[in-house]
């Protein structure tokens, strides 16, 4: 073969698979001093994870998961009669509502698809413009955390937090869709903070899961997000600081959101804030203007979740365990070597696409998602958190089915609720 052939990245396939690394070295530590307290149990041989094992990029080159339908399932995001239906949640016009919702990040997403870009899924979402020629002193990084978090609010932010930098979430390599084979991981390793932020996903909206009608408190999530970190990083690169705002592309979320304070990990594989419960998008910041980090928290989840099986009893393909964590990995989609409920990705992306849409159920059930648009609501789930995170959770689960939260919505009471 030709040399510069040879050199060339190779498509993947099912015998060209992604690169691993191996176990995690050379990279820092492989346990911090606050994994306990975010409840992260790593273990020995664990490794960081290749973004072209996510299920979505896998559903591109994976003969296993690509197939005609699953195409036309990424195709439906712009073309909301390919996974049209009769049945209500799936009309047309559910459809033409959910992509209405994705119509900000396509745009972000497309802008740079000729460079081989997918900002914001594959790649981190690229600035407007270089950072501003004089920094900004910062006198004090506990003033500046206080103060982004307040930009970031301004920003539409519903829940801000910050932590350090750790490697153990980036992934290894990245994906070109263009050519389907693995490219280099993109952003600077040398952004010692991360600013973590929080959309809230319409609870209402929600509430319709299965449903098209519902994917529209996902998409415009996302749009949300997209267009929140960019807003946010341009902020620091206007202080003179570097900043890159990311939301799937880079790392996990979910660690780092637990790090950043904002929530716990639940056995429905979803971050659990304390106010949106599982409904949140999470969007990132890499920066290294000068901050002070915020710390984990704890309100009872894991203890809850030892208790509650509502999201492994009702999911429709049955991809959520019961019992405690465990660290063996249920297919190549799974991070190597954390002890930890685990969903199974082929089983939750299967039910997907045979339905047309994403699906939210685990995220409806769930007894800390509940509405907080009245003061009783609030009340209500106040005091619940309370009950949930004592030893009488097994009645704070007992109360919640008995009221009835994490019934569904029929999507056509949904679209009947007109509230303006
Ligand atoms: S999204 Fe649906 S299919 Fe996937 S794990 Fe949750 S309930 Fe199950
Ligand atoms: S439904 Fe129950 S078990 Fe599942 S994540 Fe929510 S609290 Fe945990």
């Amino acid at each position: 073969m030709d040399e510069a052939l040879k050199n060339e990245p190779q498509r993947l396939d099912l015998d060209n698979q992604p690169k691993s690394e191996g176990p995690y070295k050379d990279m820092g530590e492989l346990r911090r001093p606050d994994d306990e307290a975010c409840g992260f149990d790593i273990l020995e041989n664990f490794e960081r994870f290749n973004q072209a094992n996510d299920i979505y990029t896998r559903g591109q080159w994976d003969p296993r998961i690509r197939s005609e339908k699953v195409l036309n399932w990424f195709r439906g995001m712009f073309t909301p009669g390919l996974g049209a239906k009769k049945s209500d949640g799936y009309t047309v016009k559910d459809f033409a509502l959910r992509n209405a919702g994705w119509m900000s990040t396509n745009i972000i997403i497309q802008r740079t698809r000729k460079d081989d870009r997918a900002d914001g899924f594959l790649d981190s979402i690229e600035e407007f413009a270089p950072p501003y020629k004089d920094k900004y002193k910062v006198e004090s990084p506990q003033e500046m955390a206080d103060e982004i978090k307040h930009v970031c609010k301004i920003f539409g932010a519903d829940a801000a937090g910050i932590t350090a930098y750790d490697p153990r979430w980036h992934y290894t390599n990245s994906f070109s869709a263009k050519m389907m084979v693995e490219k280099e991981y993109g952003i600077p390793d040398d952004l010692p903070n991360v600013i973590v932020v929080l959309t809230e996903m319409s609870y209402e909206a929600v509430r319709s899961y299965p449903s098209a009608t519902a994917g529209v408190a996902v998409g415009n999530g996302y749009s949300h997000d997209c267009n929140m970190t960019l807003t946010i990083a341009s902020y620091i690169q206007n202080l003179g600081y570097r900043a890159v705002a990311t939301v799937n592309d880079t790392s996990q979320g979910i660690p780092y959101a637990i790090q950043a304070g904002l929530g716990e990990y639940a056995r429905s594989g979803l971050l659990i804030h304390q106010e949106f419960g599982p409904r949140t998008r999470i969007g990132r910041i890499h920066t290294d203007l000068p901050l002070t980090h915020d710390k984990p928290i704890n309100f009872g989840v894991r203890d809850f979740c030892e208790v509650c099986n509502r999201c492994s009893d009702n999911c429709p393909p049955g991809a959520i365990p019961e019992g405690p964590p465990q660290e063996e990995i249920i297919s190549q989609s799974n991070i190597v070597g954390i002890r930890k409920w685990t969903v199974e990705a082929e089983k939750c992306f299967k039910f997907w696409v045979n339905q047309g849409t994403e699906c939210g159920v685990c995220m409806r059930i769930c007894p800390y998602n509940k509405g907080r648009d009245t003061a009783l609501a609030r009340t209500y789930y106040n005091l619940w958190k309370k009950l949930a995170n004592s030893p009488f959770r097994k009645l704070a689960l007992w109360l919640d089915i008995k009221l009835g939260y994490g019934m569904r919505l029929k999507p056509k009471e949904w679209w009947a609720r007109r509230r303006l």
